[in-house]
Parts: structure tokens; sequence; C-alpha cells
């Protein structure tokens, strides 16, 4: 018989990376299954200005995770690096199963996140990594003189678009309404920047090159009119980026968990609707998906699966 947890959590972004310093330091016999790097979406963010207390110089979103896992580390929270295929949530002992193996425990703390939703343009697929990005901290500096193109108009492509000035010659953010969703204080900065232009009304529908992204074709939406932006011949490609929102990580539980529009429902200590399961962060339903409430989830998340446990 393999070994049994107290609780698994499932994804290391900050809500799992809390659940677990919670759970670790409350004396659960905690497993942490991560896929990839530590850190979810904020490992794709140069800056974190909103995070309370961060005032450090050049502090990133990896950085800030970095200490986060540490953290868990110091209260002795196992670790595995596994992608999960398949769950089983209900009965007493819940079972996950990945590529490497089978993990289980009394209680789980789902802490999926959620995944950058595509652009939705023709031969999108073709051009990610040749023009086409969906992180700016990554892929920025490959951009360095060049055009670029941000595809979205919320907080997260107002602010990137900001943040790509440091590599492109000029950004151009296209939105598909004459508004931004962003807020104020960021549209702001963009506003006030020389090198950040926009386009209303516009989505782009085609990405087009021979090896690398050279034209995007957008559209109008009020008049339907399309038009056709090429890179400058000198520069020989153009970059978009695409931050038109994000969909929650909830394939594997779907069927065994009441989801709502994707995201998992939960009850204000964050209980699933099965027995002993959690969810935190941004993958479960809720107003606000920053760093510091994920990670308020994944504190609440693992104290009501700390006192499940005492109850049993
Ligand atoms: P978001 O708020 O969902 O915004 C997505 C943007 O993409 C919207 O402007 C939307 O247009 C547009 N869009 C959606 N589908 C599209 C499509 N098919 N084609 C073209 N445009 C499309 O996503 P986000 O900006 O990534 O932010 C996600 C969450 O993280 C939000 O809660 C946000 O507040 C938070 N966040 C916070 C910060 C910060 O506080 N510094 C930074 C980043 C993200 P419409 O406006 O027309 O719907």
């Amino acid at each position: 018989m393999e070994e049994l947890y107290d609780v698994i959590i499932l994804g290391g972004g900050p809500a799992g990376l809390t659940a677990g310093l919670y759970a670790g330091r409350g004396g659960l016999k905690t497993l942490l299954l991560e896929k990839g790097q530590d850190g979810g979406q904020i490992a794709l963010t140069a800056e974190l200005e909103n995070y309370p207390g961060q005032l450090l110089e050049g502090e990133t979103g990896l950085s800030l995770a970095g200490r986060m896992t540490e953290q868990c580390r110091r209260f002795g929270v196992e670790r595995a690096a596994d992608t999960i295929q398949s769950v089983r949530l209900d009965g007493p002992v819940k079972e996950l199963t990945g590529e490497r193996g089978t993990y289980r425990s009394r209680a789980v703390i789902l802490a999926t996140g959620a995944a950058p939703r595509p652009i939705g343009c023709e031969n999108e697929a073709r051009f990610v990594g040749q023009g086409i990005s969906f992180c700016a901290t990554c892929d920025g500096a490959l951009f360095r003189g060049l055009e670029v193109y941000v595809a979205g108009g919320g907080d997260s492509a107002v602010e990137e678009a900001v943040y790509l000035t440091r590599f492109a010659r000029k950004v151009t953010v296209i939105h598909r309404r004459d508004r931004l969703r962003a807020a104020r204080s960021i549209q702001e900065r963009a506003f006030a920047n020389p090198k950040v232009a926009f386009l209303w009304d516009s989505v782009v529908v085609r990405a087009e090159g021979t090896d690398v992204l050279e034209a995007i074709t957008l559209k109008n939406v009020k008049t339907g009119a399309l038009s056709t932006l090429r890179a400058d011949p000198a520069d020989g490609m153009l970059g978009l980026f695409g931050f038109t929102g994000y969909t929650p990580n909830t394939g594997l539980f779907a069927g065994q968990l009441a989801l709502e529009e994707g995201y998992i429902s939960t009850g204000e200590d964050m209980s699933a609707g099965l027995p002993g399961v959690f969810a935190a962060g941004d993958v479960r339903r809720k107003s606000l998906r920053q760093v510091v409430t994920a990670c308020a989830d994944g504190a609440v998340a693992a104290v009501a699966a700390e006192r499940y446990l005492q109850a049993q």
C-alpha cells in the first residue's frame, strides 16, 4: 500500500503554495503535486506591484514564488513532479493518478489555476513560439526593436503592453471594444506611455508568415472591414501577444464537482461540494483573481482541511 497523505495539494501556484505552508505548519502530512515550475501565472509576471509589502526592487513573480516554495519545504511539505491525468474525489480516500504514479490522501486542495485563452485567429497554433506568445516576461526580449501587438483589453493585456515597451519599438493594443476593461490605474500608465497605441473595436482573425509571423489581419467588429498589418521589411517579423483572459483548469474534475462557467463553486471555507475536497485560487468561482486572494484561499482551504481531518 502506497503512502496515505493527510492532504494532497494539486498545483504549485500562490494558492497551492500557501495551502502547503499552512498545511505543513499545521502538522499535516502534506504532498504538493505540480507538473511544471512553481508559481503558476505569477511565474510569467515580471512585476508585482500590488502584493502587500512587495517593495523589493527587481522582485519578479518567479522570485516571490521561489520564496513561497522554500517556505513550504521548511515546513516539511513533500513534493512530487507529475502531470495528473485522473482523479477520484468521492469517498474517504482521494486518489490522483498521474504519469508517474497514484497518490492517495484523506483530503485534497485543488489549486490548478487557469490557462491563457487562445487569441482565436487562423494559423495561431502554427506561429506560437514563432511570433505569437502568451508570456511577455518569457518572450518580450525576443522582440527588441520590433513592432509588437497585444490582443485583449483587461489588466493583463494593458499591463503587459506597458512592460513590452522596454523591448519593442512600438506596442499596439488591439481590443474588441472601444473601452478597456483594465483597472483605471493600469490604463492611465498605458495612455501616458508614448510607445503604446490602441486599435479599438478590432480582433485578430489571421496570422501569416513563411517561417515566422510577418503579418496579422484584423477585423473591425463594427464594420466587418478587414485590414492587414505587415512587418516592416527591415524587421522581418512582428510580435503578437495574447492576453484575452483565462480558462480554468478544471477538465479533470468535470462530472465530480459542480462547475459554474468552468470554475469550481466553493463555500466560504473553500469546500468544493464533496467531503474532504477543497479548492483555492483562480480555479474557483470568485470576484477577484489576484495573488493576494489566491494566497488567502490557500490559507483558508488548508485550515478547513485540517478541521475536516480532525473531525473524522
Ligand atoms: P480578463 O480580465 O478576463 O480580460 C480579458 C480581456 O480580453 C478583455 O478585455 C476581453 O474583452 C478580451 N477578450 C476576451 N476574449 C476575447 C476574444 N476572443 N477576442 C478578443 N478579445 C477578447 O483577463 P486578464 O486581463 O488576463 O485578467 C484576469 C484576472 O487577473 C482579472 O481578474 C484581473 O483583474 C487579474 N489581473 C490583475 C492584475 C493586477 O491587478 N495587476 C494583472 C493581471 C491580471 P472584453 O473587455 O470586451 O470582455
